[in-house]
């Protein structure tokens, strides 16, 4: 992009006259920051219709998330021109840290709707087709503060900033239809920028509107009542994002969202197929479709629905859905495999649930055996089933997590078609996690091997025979990293993190088989073990955590209430704060993100085996030259394989242990053997810490009591886990624990989301 820096700052303050009424010497941030990205967006329209305009089979991308963060420094930075208007700011005595306030676009929970967004980008840089389809919730995921230690949620305005990076587009409204209502969809076009190479893909997102314009003399006749609730009604299908991650709510309105997405996102391209000329049934031909989870599924039903409106017979209609749709399994959790009463869908859509039970019968004709392959059963839907039934390709996003889907999870449809499956290991954008997060660490590597690596992540790997000139470079952009997420903390927690402390962190959204509490515990471990002289020479270490829980999710809320009063404890222990901190960073998002990965010494990545499907968190980590503390699950143990175990810390029962031992796990005796783990766990009981609301207590009985306690082997892998842990905490500092962090750095090529994206344009999508 051809960056001229007069042309920039007049377009600039011409659009501060015309829009705001303002000038350089009078604009607000908020001003100065619709301006720029206006301007911006000026100078990348003719890239946009250029791209659009290219005529050539593309993948949408369905997706009820997308996790983009702060767009204004990731897409100068993609267009190579963040350093140009960075300067051309400083000229005007403006500096571009100023937008640091911008609100994050949280449209996401998590790892999910990250990993579409990380998607998007490596795709534009790829120069692949991809458009993603979603929803612009009004309020994305609730911003978290703490009051007492508990979590409170509140909602989070992400608009309130403006949103100068969207295009609404009323000219491609469409109307969705429910059995009780119709709503307008109205998307809005967000580019997608490719890594300096002229590539403007669209994140097209949905916002409901009411059909008609409020009626306002029906309204005065007091006709009007239910006209108003129409409308009402209408605006509220894309009002919020539901806070879940890997569990299932049944909401009637989380069905209008997902139908909403759908039925919008098909009707667009069905328009477009036909204005330019196509015939329906070459569908394929022109599109192929990604269902990033079961959430948009019930687009298979309604594209049915849709081509059958169009005169053409059911089963030319599945051939084709079955040639188009290919569907994403983020999860092996049985409360997050959603199902949907039958009624529900069959009130609310009854031509969709016509379809879904088309598709049923269809199955049952082909002589399948019922008690293994069903869509509808006991007046339920399976909705992933009814992904791997209708469509060409179903994928896991870790190895490890896909022999688990062909072994279990969908056996018998693995084992009737085989060559649906296939893997494809989860990836980040190194734009945003290194470029961009950390330009010390980015530019110290571009001074040894060049910048090739900033769209071809596998040259990091030319790093390794210059590992040991680079340490002394390292561990000082390691050092001044920590320093300023001290100081961010500081002001933003108002903790204090001595920067010399190892960083030991961990960030993901709360969630009991994540097993923060086995890490709380740990720390809890280590602070008995300093006051009573049992572990001594206690390395200083701050433990840092960072998560969101699902505000229903009282077993989560618990976890946090626990580690904000194992913090309160120990920052003010005079004696122990010398050696330990700990702190709860509030509202953990993808900005905070940014700074925490740069500056992490420990990356804590210790799901039960079996149950993190992949992880991306712990690729942010590596990829900025971070160990692993982890378990063999999800793409740790593809870590493990390209940078070698012995330069990870592993702990833990394995995937086959864990099936072992949950057949005669009995926590109460790993308790009974282990004085320290008891006194630590006991805290949760014994009146240690303020517990009004009895929830500490509640989450001791899932360890101990009831039936079936500790379905997350905390206990089981406690020892395991503090063995290792103080192991590496004592090897922090050596030379030799430097040299692990940069050979996992240079080692993380296969992690980046290009790779991922080019998996998916090869194997499933067949788009070039
Ligand atoms: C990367 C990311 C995640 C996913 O983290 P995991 O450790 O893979 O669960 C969640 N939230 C945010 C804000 C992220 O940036």
């Amino acid at each position: 992009m051809k960056f001229e820096r007069e042309v920039f700052l007049k377009e600039t303050e011409g659009i501060l006259a015309s829009e705001y009424a303002c000038d350089f010497s009078t604009a607000g941030k908020k001003e100065l920051y619709n301006a720029v990205s206006k301007a911006v967006m000026r100078m990348v329209y003719p890239d946009w219709k250029a791209t659009r305009e290219k005529e050539r089979k593309r993948c949408a991308y369905f997706s009820a998330e997308f996790l983009m963060g702060r767009a204004i420094f990731n897409n100068l930075l993609d267009l190579g021109i963040l350093d140009e208007v960075s300067s051309a700011l400083s000229s005007i005595k403006e500096d571009i840290d100023l937008f640091e306030e911008v609100e994050d676009a949280a449209l996401g929970n998590g790892g999910l709707g990250r990993l579409a967004a990380c998607y998007l980008e490596s795709a534009a840089t790829k120069n692949l087709p991809l458009d993603g389809y979603g929803i612009r919730y009004r309020y994305g995921l609730f911003r978290q503060t703490f009051e007492n230690g508990y979590q409170h949620e509140e909602g989070d305005d992400w608009l309130r900033w403006g949103d100068p990076w969207s295009v609404k587009r009323e000219e491609d409204a469409v109307v969705v239809t429910f059995a009780d209502q119709k709503v307008l969809a109205v998307p809005y076009d967000m580019p997608v920028f490719g890594y300096k190479n002229g590539v403007v893909n669209t994140l097209r997102l949905w916002s409901s509107e009411p059909v008609r314009p409020f009626d306002f003399n029906a309204f005065n006749e007091m006709k009007g009542e239910s006209k108003a609730q129409d409308n009402f009604n209408a605006t509220k299908i894309t009002d919020v994002l539901y806070p879940n991650d890997n569990t299932m709510v049944g909401k009637i309105l989380r069905l209008r969202q997902q139908y909403f997405l759908a039925s919008a996102s098909l009707q667009d391209i069905l328009k477009k197929l036909k204005a330019a000329g196509k015939p329906l049934s070459a569908l394929s031909s022109f599109y192929t479709f990604q269902l990033n989870d079961t959430h948009p599924v019930i687009a298979i039903p309604e594209l049915l629905r849709l081509l059958e409106g169009e005169g053409m017979p059911f089963e030319e209609a599945f051939r084709i859905a079955s040639q188009c749709f290919n569907f994403t399994n983020h999860t092996i959790m049985a409360e997050a495999l959603e199902k949907w009463d039958s009624l529900a869908i069959a009130d609310l859509l009854p031509e969709v649930y016509e379809e879904i039970a088309a598709c049923q019968r269809r199955l049952e004709s082909e002589g399948a055996d019922p008690a293994k392959f069903y869509i509808i059963r006991d007046n339920t839907v399976h909705m992933a089933n009814l992904a791997i039934y209708v469509s060409a390709k179903v994928n896991g996003v870790a190895e490890i997590h896909t022999n688990i889907l062909k072994r279990e999870t969908f056996r018998d449809w693995y084992e009737r078609s085989p060559e649906k499956f296939v893997n494809i290991t989860n990836g980040i954008t190194p734009r945003r996690w290194l470029l961009l997060n950390n330009p010390a660490l980015a530019a110290l590597i571009d001074s040894k091997i060049g910048d090739g690596w900033h769209t071809d992540l596998k040259e990091l790997k030319k790093l390794k025979p210059l590992i040991p000139e680079l340490l002394p470079d390292f561990k000082r952009i390691k050092s001044e990293n920590k320093k300023k997420l001290s100081e961010y903390i500081k002001m933003h927690d108002g903790v204090e993190i001595p920067p010399e402390f190892i960083f030991d962190v961990q960030v993901k959204r709360l969630h009991e088989y994540k097993r923060q509490l086995l890490n709380a515990l740990s720390v809890l471990y280590f602070y008995f073990g300093i006051k009573d002289g049992t572990v001594k020479n206690f390395p200083p270490t701050a433990f840092l955590f960072g998560a969101k829980a699902a505000p229903g999710y009282f077993l989560a809320k618990a976890v946090i209430k626990f580690i904000n009063e194992i913090a309160a404890l120990v920052n003010s222990d005079e004696e122990v704060s010398k050696y330990m901190r700990v702190v709860f960073v509030a509202n953990y998002n993808v900005s905070y993100a940014e700074k925490i990965v740069c500056a992490a010494d420990v990356s804590e990545q210790i799901s039960m085996a079996g149950m993190e499907a992949s992880g991306t968190g712990n690729m942010k980590f590596m990829l900025n030259g971070t160990v692993t503390l982890g378990t063999l699950d999800g793409a740790n143990v593809e870590i493990c394989e390209e940078a070698g175990r012995a330069n990870n810390y592993i702990f833990g029962a394995t995937v086959e242990e864990v099936e072992a031992v949950k057949r005669f796990y009995c926590p109460r005796e790993i308790v009974e053997q282990n004085p320290a783990l008891k006194r630590a766990l006991g805290t949760l009981a014994d009146g240690t810490f303020e517990d009004g609301t009895g929830m500490l207590s509640k989450l001791y009985e899932s360890i101990v009591g009831g039936h079936s306690p500790d379905r997350y082997l905390v206990l089981y892998d406690f020892a395991d886990y503090i063995r290792v842990k103080e192991g590496l905490l004592r090897d922090y500092g050596s030379d030799e624990y430097f040299k692990k962090c940069l050979i996992n750095l240079a080692s993380a090529g296969k992690f980046s989301a290009d790779r991922s994206v080019s998996d998916y344009a090869r194997l499933v999508w067949k788009i070039k």
